[in-house]
């Protein structure tokens, strides 16, 4: 089956929504269009030109990065500088790219979670809270036989997703009375004739961020002119999500052989390490991709008993040392694994639509760093 790339977004987007992002974080689409169809799709940590010519050479309609490549606004398109050549580039090769960035540090399953299963990181929590959402419910009543795909149409954007658990609903059965009357086209029944139907009311609960998307879900899946619908506010459920993550190594080991492990599992060639003895034991473990030193006061806080965050500053490595919290700084590249994590989700998508397309990584190492 073709893909659009709106359908490919929609389908990013109810995985990892754009309102997770940090305020002011320019995710979602970036240059040209989604308004067309997909046959190759690469991921990318950073948009940068030799990336841009990867993607031409291989024929790419879609860059997924990381790194939201229009981070400053453009005050001018001249492509005598590198940056606008690259955009100009982007748009004339018609490859749009879309960026999903501190969206991707927060969901559940995103990059931080990745890390952690690389790392053997368990029973983790957030590190920062981020957003707080309330859940909301929603009734509806279709008849009988719409019931199944109904809760299917409603699962399928994320409606009845609670803890560990997805497509949850409560389903009563019913009978619903309605008299059409003139001007009405209705599903069942004639004008001005007493109806009554077998119906069910599907319940089912949703994060209120996605009211939109399920209420639209729903109108598509009900086969009636005017379904019967109730929308609760629901005190007892608030979804909490954070950036970073802390969690348990499975036994306290020394902070020297950890920080071989990160080495080793990340295949790097260096990395520094801020601490006041590289003997002591560790076993709470704080980790946030990327630029995370900000949050180090949350790694304290929750008793972590080293931090792993990218490009930590050197007065803030001085405050770390003081407050006797041991860091271990990667670098930021190891975001990188993005790639074969999105690449890896998307062909699982791939497979369970039946979709007609090829997921890439970029080859491009954009790690402006070396260790020599
Ligand atoms: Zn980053």
């Amino acid at each position: 089956m073709s893909l659009s790339g709106v359908t490919f977004i929609s389908k990013f987007e109810s995985y990892c929504p754009q309102w997770l992002a940090e305020p002011g974080d320019p995710v979602g689409l970036h240059i040209g269009t989604l308004n067309k169809e997909l046959n190759k799709v690469m991921v990318t940590l950073d948009v940068r030109p030799e990336v841009v010519a990867e993607a031409i050479e291989k024929k790419v309609d879609l860059i997924i990065a990381k790194h939201p490549p229009i981070f400053r606004p453009v005050k001018r398109l001249d492509t005598d500088s590198f940056q606008n050549k690259m955009y100009a580039d982007l748009l004339k090769h018609d490859i749009a790219v879309f960026a999903a960035h501190t969206n991707m540090d927060i969901v559940e399953n995103g990059l931080n979670d990745w890390f952690c299963e690389l790392l053997e990181i368990q029973n983790t929590n957030y590190l920062t809270k981020t957003h707080s959402i309330p859940y909301k419910k929603l009734a509806v009543y279709v008849p009988l036989e719409n019931a199944a795909s109904m809760r299917e149409a409603l699962g399928e954007v994320g409606a009845g997703t609670q803890g560990d658990y997805k497509n949850t609903s409560y389903t009563l059965v019913g009978t619903g009375r309605f008299t059409p009357m003139e001007g009405a086209n209705p599903t069942i029944g004639g004008i001005d004739r007493e109806e009554s139907v077998q119906e069910a009311k599907i319940e089912v609960i949703f994060p209120e961020t996605i009211q939109k998307t399920v209420i639209k879900a729903m109108l598509q899946a009900h086969p009636y002119e005017e379904p019967a619908y109730d929308i609760f506010t629901i005190e007892n459920l608030v979804k909490d999500y954070g950036l970073g993550r802390v969690g348990q190594l499975n036994e306290a080991i020394e902070l020297e052989e950890f920080v071989k492990k990160i080495k080793q599992v990340f295949q790097l060639d260096g990395l520094r390490v801020v601490a006041n003895d590289l003997s002591q034991k560790v076993q709470t473990i704080a980790i946030c991709g990327g630029s995370g030193e900000k949050f180090y006061p949350d790694a304290l806080a929750n008793q972590a008993d080293v931090y792993i965050t990218g490009d930590v500053y050197y007065h803030t490595g001085h405050d770390m040392l003081t407050e006797g919290l041991a860091v271990i700084d990667p670098g930021h590249y190891i975001e990188e694994l993005c790639k074969p994590k999105l690449v890896e989700l998307f062909n699982q998508w791939k497979k369970d639509y039946n979709w007609d397309i090829t997921f890439i990584e970029s080859e491009v190492n954009t790690n402006p760093f070396q260790f020599k």
